[in-house]
């Protein structure tokens, strides 16, 4: 019986229903605007300081260290500019496996003057600390590197980066977007400066993100002209979005120890699919990874025709990051890997979540398995 399987939780997730609960009641009963004087407004401003509270709380950090954007993207950039457009220092760091969020400013800054260090990963997805070492300097303003890679799910050593930063003087911003509400995470005892996060990848409404600033940091505005969020991003808040980020945040925690059994979701598959399916392997470290993530590749099979083969049978997964699936140029990151190039076309990203089951993952393992062993019999014939 053809069912639907949702493996591309990397690029979204399915908002939950306490989510939706929350944020019904922002849309229509409780409209005010949180600037305004008089009950509503006031009853608008009390639910957008909650949600910011839940947040802080799921971050372990003060609320005043919390700001609302539009989306990590929103985030990412704001982080990155509003750093580099006050800063004395010239240079920046980061990594080649960055999300476009994070190379587009980084490519824009460049043309500005700032000089640009992109360090690379090895064949596993890992960051050579000591490249990182060496190329940290007295004149290095910012250090912008992932938590977990989108694609791979692979972790950089976060806690172990932001001494050598903070030793160097430079500022140290993190993209974790993929790991809010899925690791734990205590900001308050941390080297990190600024995080970016977003509430659809927790399963959160869109268009909501989220920035945490340490105090007295240096950032200049995103947005000006209004004393909303701190007098850092005018303009008047989403309220229903912002409700529901802080909704997401609090029952990420209650959830949080369940992505053990997500990761046993994924190993078991994982397993299978490498025992049983010749010329295939994983790409990214096996162990330091999210427990959400398995990237996989098929020698002889072109990825965009198993993911519309895969999609006909109701398996949503991905190809590579969301924002680039549509084009064909092999993934920055697996490059970046240095990937052998007869596993580059026939990767495919499988994203779970808390929603995802052991017989959902048994559904999509049997279609797999017959899909590749038919396209590479047809790929014999022809
Ligand atoms: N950073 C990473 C690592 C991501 O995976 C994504 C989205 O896929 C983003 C940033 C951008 O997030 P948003 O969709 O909220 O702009």
């Amino acid at each position: 019986m053809k069912r639907e399987v949702y493996l591309d939780n990397n690029a979204t997730t399915r908002m939950a229903d306490e989510v939706y609960e929350a944020m019904m009641p922002c849309l229509q009963k409780f409209y005010g605007n949180p600037s305004s004087v008089h009950a509503l407004g006031r009853e608008a401003a009390s639910r957008l300081e909650k949600a910011r509270g839940q947040v802080a709380q799921l971050l372990d950090c003060c609320s005043e260290e919390i700001y609302f954007t539009s989306t990590a993207s929103e985030s990412n950039n704001w982080a990155i500019g509003g750093v580099l457009s006050t800063a004395k220092k010239n240079h920046v760091i980061t990594s080649r496996v960055e999300h476009p969020s994070v190379q587009g400013p980084m490519n824009f800054w460049e043309k500005q003057g700032f000089r640009v260090t992109r360090l690379g990963v090895n064949e596993k997805g890992l960051l050579d600390l000591d490249e990182l070492e060496k190329a940290l300097s007295s004149q290095t303003a910012l250090v912008s590197l992932m938590y977990a890679n989108n694609e791979t799910g692979v972790l950089f050593p976060i806690e172990k980066i932001g001494d050598l930063v903070k030793k160097s003087g430079a500022l140290f911003h993190v993209d974790a977007v993929q790991v809010v509400g899925k690791i734990p995470l205590s900001l308050k005892n941390s080297s990190i400066d600024l995080l970016s996060f977003s509430g659809h990848k927790f399963h959160g409404p869109k268009g909501i993100g989220g920035l945490f600033l340490r105090q007295d940091t240096r950032l200049n505005s995103m947005i000006r002209g209004g004393h909303q969020e701190f007098g850092r991003r005018a303009g008047t808040e989403a309220l229903p979005q912002i409700v529901g980020l802080g909704a997401a945040a609090s029952l990420a925690q209650r959830r949080m120890l369940r992505y053990a059994e997500v990761g046993e979701l994924r190993d078991d598959f994982e397993r299978s699919v490498l025992e049983e399916i010749p010329q295939s392997l994983r790409v990214g470290h096996e162990k330091n990874r999210l427990a959400t993530t398995t990237h996989l590749s098929f020698a002889k099979i072109e990825g965009a025709v198993l993911l519309h083969s895969l999609s006909k049978a109701g398996i949503y997964v991905s190809s590579g990051a969301a924002c680039s699936s549509g084009s064909l140029d092999p993934s920055p990151t697996l490059m970046a890997m240095g990937l052998d190039p007869e596993y580059l076309s026939g990767a495919l990203r499988f994203s779970l979540s808390l929603d995802t089951t052991k017989e959902d993952m048994e559904y999509a393992k049997n279609h797999l398995f017959a899909l590749v062993k038919k396209f590479r019999l047809l790929g014999e014939i022809c």
